[in-house]
């Protein structure tokens, strides 16, 4: 059997490079795997960060990541572009493998992220950070008396168009039925807003503007008519998916599919195995928490490990 890890960390985002800084810093040696295609992690699909605390001026998103990066090599974790394919969490010591290779470790930092639901637009991603958003949290402060399409039904997506009235001029609300799937009292605080305009029975098919959004075209699914919709943003409040497939049958995951951990640890059902960030939490999604769940994490392991020595 090759070395036997302290830890492995799999994800790249805030939260597994978080924990790359602390378990680097305790002299763990820790392994992360960051993944092939998106290394970094969900900010390096965006622009301005202005929320992140410590960068009074904002920050470009991968500028953050690869600050993030940068930190964690300095102390010593050691970082690899690979896709972890496939784990064995009960295992003694556990088991991680990618297309290529087998790695073992005492103990694991699950920390995937969450794929924010698309429309699948080709301009989508184009305009992603330039008016597309998918977190009226992040972005909202950018949209002040500009006009705004919220695409969604459920109680997200009426969460977002309501925070979005703080800046908005207006916010109208593209559902592909005649009536929300939203909670009654979201609706209903939704309806009352009077900056929330509702088009039903639709769906935006193209997002259209070159450097930044300038219209979306809406389709009526009933009529089948189209029209263009001058607008300043479009934010997509369609769903998440967390990214727990490499551990489902393995680990206690709730309804949605987040891996559950014993709060406010980051330990999971299994021990060794601890979790932080988007793969956890479906209420916060912010760059910070996910780091501060990747710190929680990586001290939570640091002592699991003494107490197993
Ligand atoms: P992620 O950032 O999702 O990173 C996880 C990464 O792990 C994946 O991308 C992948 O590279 C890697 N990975 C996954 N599975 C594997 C595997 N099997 N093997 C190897 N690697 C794997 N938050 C803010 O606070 N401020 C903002 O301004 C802001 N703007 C945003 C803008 C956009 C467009 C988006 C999409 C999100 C934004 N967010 C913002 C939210 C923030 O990005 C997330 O909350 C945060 O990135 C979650 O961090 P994470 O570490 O949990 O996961």
């Amino acid at each position: 059997m090759s070395d036997v890890r302290n830890v492995i960390i799999i994800g790249s985002g805030p939260a597994g490079y978080t924990a790359a800084v602390y378990s680097a810093r305790a002299e763990l040696k820790p392994l992360v795997f960051e993944g092939s295609v998106t290394a970094g992690g969900a900010l390096m699909n965006t622009t301005d960060v202005e929320n992140f605390p410590g960068f009074p001026d904002g920050i470009m998103g991968p500028d953050l990541m690869d600050n993030l990066r940068k930190q964690a090599e300095r102390f010593g974790a050691e970082l690899t572009a690979d896709d972890v394919v496939e784990v064995d969490l009960e295992a003694n010591p556990k088991v991680v493998k990618t297309h290529t290779d087998t790695y073992y470790a005492k103990s694991i930092i699950l920390a995937m992220g969450s794929g924010y639901r698309e429309l699948g637009l080709t301009n989508e991603k184009r305009l992603s950070g330039h008016g597309v958003s998918w977190c009226a949290t992040c972005d909202g402060f950018f949209f002040r008396n500009k006009d705004i399409v919220v695409v969604g039904g459920g109680d997200t997506a009426m969460e977002e168009a309501i925070f979005l009235t703080r800046f908005a001029r207006m916010v109208t609300v593209v559902h592909r039925r005649d009536e929300l799937r939203a909670s009654k009292i979201m609706q209903e605080r939704a309806f009352a807003n009077e900056k929330i305009r509702f088009v039903w029975d639709s769906e935006v098919v193209d997002v259209l503007g070159e450097d930044k959004v300038t219209s979306v075209k809406l389709r009526n699914l009933k009529s089948g008519e189209e029209c263009d919709l001058a607008v300043d943003g479009l934010f997509i409040a369609i769903g998440h998916d967390p990214r727990t497939d490499l551990v489902k049958g393995q680990i206690d995951l709730d309804d949605e599919g987040y891996i559950k951990v014993a709060s406010p640890t980051t330990e999971t059902n299994i021990a060794g195995v601890f979790a932080a960030g988007d793969v956890v939490d479906h209420t916060y999604r912010q760059a910070i928490t996910a780091a501060g769940t990747g710190c929680a994490a990586s001290l939570d392991s640091e002592r699991w490990l003494a107490s197993n020595e």
